[in-house]
Order: C-alpha cells, then structure tokens, then sequence
C-alpha cells in the first residue's frame, strides 16, 4: 500500500510527504479506509506504531470532505487522551498533517489557566484534543458545545482508565451525539476496556497491529 491510493486529498498527502513517509505503517493501512468508510474502529496499538497519522489523517480528510458551519462553541472532533504531553504530542500531529487545510484545532488540558482555552474554543475549532478532567471542565461550564461532535477518539484509552477517568469519560460521552463516529486505541484489552468499547462503539472494525 502506498498513501496515495488511500483516497487523502492531495494537500494531506503533500503535508504527509514533507515529514518523509512514504508507505503506511500497518495500523495506518488498516484504520484509514475504515476511518473514511465511517466506520467505528478498535484499535490495539502501542506507541510507536503510527496511530496517531493512522486516526489523524481520516479524521482530516472527512472533515474537509464536508464542510460545516458550527454554531458558537461546537466542535467537530473530540480526541481524548491521558496526559497534558500525549495531548500536546496529538495536537502537534494534527497541526503538522493539516497544515495546507483551514481545519482550525486547539489543545485543552488541566494544570494551567482555563480562560485562554475557553476563549481560543470560542474563536471556533474543529478538532479539540484534551485530558478528560479539563474537557469535563470546559463543559460543565459551557464554555463547549459536543452537541455536533461527529468523531470521538479516546487514545490510550487503557491508560486513561488506569489514571481513574472513567467517570469522566462516561459523562463527557454523555453529551455527545449517539451517531457519532468513534475511535478506541489501547495497548492493551483488560475486561474494563472491553466494557467500555462495548459501550460506546457500533460494529467496529477490529484491527490489531
Ligand atoms: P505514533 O505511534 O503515532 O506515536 O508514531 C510514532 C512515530 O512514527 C512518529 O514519530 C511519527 O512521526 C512516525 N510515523 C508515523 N507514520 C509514519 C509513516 N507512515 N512512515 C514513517 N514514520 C511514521
């Protein structure tokens, strides 16, 4: 498999050109097509593999693939992840592969001020990446509409319920739309994981890398 016959728009595969890759890793073979099928996904994929271009470069292409207009404070795109570092690492993945597209994104985490991350999701955003306590935060307040959100990518997830998010989690998925698109990557597959992904994702494509 090349990316060229992935069907990315020519400015995603230029951005992906300029970091030097020229073939997919496994998991990003597996889970683009599936991603822009609509399809949901569970992925058991450690760091390392290219998981993060594997849910990053579907989510971009179909989000320019329909345009939308959102209303103040709604957000397209949701990527949940355990730390402040993995969400800051995800949100410089998306900047870099979007880099040619006007697909607007912000990370949101815990630890510093909240009102520049209020006032940067009002300025509008499609892609927020974030650790659930915050993005819980954000919403409780206000400060953030998931009533549109059409993708959900929880990364790490095993992690993420190792650190004690669950909670979290199940009230931000709460607030999403039932007919969501959802992404679940995890190292590992402990019983708490299979609940959750039983949970929360529709006849996903399975891929183990
Ligand atoms: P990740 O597993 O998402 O943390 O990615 C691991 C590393 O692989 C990152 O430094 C990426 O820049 C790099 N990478 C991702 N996809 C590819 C690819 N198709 N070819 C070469 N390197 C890649």
């Amino acid at each position: 498999t090349t990316f060229d016959t992935l069907g990315l728009d020519p400015a995603i595969l230029k951005a992906v050109s300029a970091e030097g890759y020229t073939t997919p890793t496994p998991i990003q073979a597996q889970a683009i097509p599936a991603v822009l099928e609509g399809h949901d996904v569970l992925a058991a994929a450690q760091t390392g593999t290219g998981k993060t271009a594997g849910f990053t470069l579907p989510l971009l292409e179909r989000l320019i693939q329909n345009p939308r207009q959102m209303k103040a404070r709604q957000v397209r795109a949701l990527v949940l992840t355990p730390t402040r570092e993995l969400a800051a690492q995800v949100a410089e993945s998306v900047r870099t592969y979007g880099k040619n597209l006007k697909i607007r994104s912000t990370v949101v985490y815990g630890g510093v001020g909240i009102e520049p991350q209020k006032r940067a999701i009002a300025r509008g955003c499609e892609i927020v990446i974030a650790t659930p306590g915050r993005l819980l935060d954000l919403a409780n307040q206000r400060a953030i509409d998931l009533s549109a959100l059409e993708t959900l990518i929880l990364d790490e997830a095993d992690r993420m319920l190792d650190m004690g998010f669950i909670h979290d989690i199940k009230k931000i998925i709460a607030q999403t739309p039932k007919e969501r698109q959802t992404l679940l990557f995890s190292a590992t597959f402990s019983p708490e994981i299979k609940r959750l992904a039983a949970g929360m994702l529709k006849d996903p494509v399975l891929i183990e890398v």
